[in-house]
């Protein structure tokens, strides 16, 4: 079915708009940009389609609990690791990502965080886009995007939204508050709780949970943002020339590690 197109919100356009906490000096607006607003010119579109390592291996990361559960018996095998890499074809990937995703497989075989649970989804980390949930706030409507990494149920039922990290950034709370509202609406009568597990480091976060009002709240804060973006884009297509007014630039040690800096005209080396 065709989605009907609509100002949209998701977590990562909320990170674009608002840094988690202790990541301010990396926030740039321009990036949004860049990134939302001038994702179709071309040069902008080859950078994009470049994966860059941290996100190549978050996608291969996923992969890899994809991999080991739909073929469980390699969990238990000497060179499970060995086949999986092989069906992730790693061999072609860089020396980085390659020994980093072999740690990943290593941890996930000594320590296989699924095994025993009921798994109601996985992704398996290159699907695209998930549907969009259809949200009215008031009289105005947006399309709301969630890529859910994992949902298990706990013994009592609860719905447990997993989302798998890898690297060393620290897991933003408003993330698992944004999955708890997809929740509510693709399994309204469940409880639900929401967590963040590191497949590099092995480290779980305390699990989180929302109440009616703290939903509604995220729900009127992704409507704000769904509506300034989208305002925001307009005007940068009515007049391209203010693409630094509309998204201003904060230059800096940031631009070092942006996508665009091969680009952007206020990018500091
Ligand atoms: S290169 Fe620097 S100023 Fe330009 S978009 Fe990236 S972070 Fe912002």
């Amino acid at each position: 079915m065709k989605t009907i197109w609509r100002p949209f919100a998701s977590y990562n356009l909320w990170s674009l708009f608002a840094p988690p906490v202790g990541q301010e000096r990396w926030h740039c607006d321009m990036k949004r940009g860049f990134q939302k607003a001038r994702k179709k010119e071309p040069s902008v579109a080859a950078l994009l389609e470049q994966d860059n390592t941290p996100q190549r291996i978050g996608h291969l990361a996923q992969r890899v609990v994809y991999e080991f559960h739909q073929e469980t018996y390699l969990l238990n095998q000497s060179d499970g690791v060995a086949r999986v890499a092989e069906i992730l074809e790693l061999y072609q990937e860089s020396d980085e990502v390659q020994e980093r995703v072999i740690s990943i497989l290593k941890n996930y075989q000594t320590n296989p965080i699924l095994v025993g649970k009921t798994i109601i989804h996985l992704n398996r980390g290159d699907e695209g886009f998930p549907t969009p949930i259809t949200i009215q706030q008031g009289s105005y409507i947006f399309n709301f995007f969630a890529a859910i990494d994992c949902i298990f149920t706990e013994p009592d039922g609860t719905l447990h939204i997993l989302d798998f990290k890898t690297g060393k950034s620290d897991f933003d709370r408003r993330q698992g508050f944004v999955y708890l509202l997809a929740a509510n609406y693709l399994y309204p009568h469940s409880k639900a709780i929401a967590s963040f597990y590191n497949l590099e480091s092995g480290k779980w976060s305390e699990p989180i949970s929302a109440t009616a009002a703290q939903l509604n709240a995220i729900q009127i804060e992704l409507a704000r943002i769904a509506q300034l973006h989208d305002l925001e884009k307009k005007r940068y297509r009515q007049n391209p020339d203010d693409f630094a007014q509309i998204f201003p630039p904060n230059s800096g040690i940031n631009c070092q590690y942006c996508p665009f800096n091969s680009i952007c005209e206020f990018s500091v080396s």
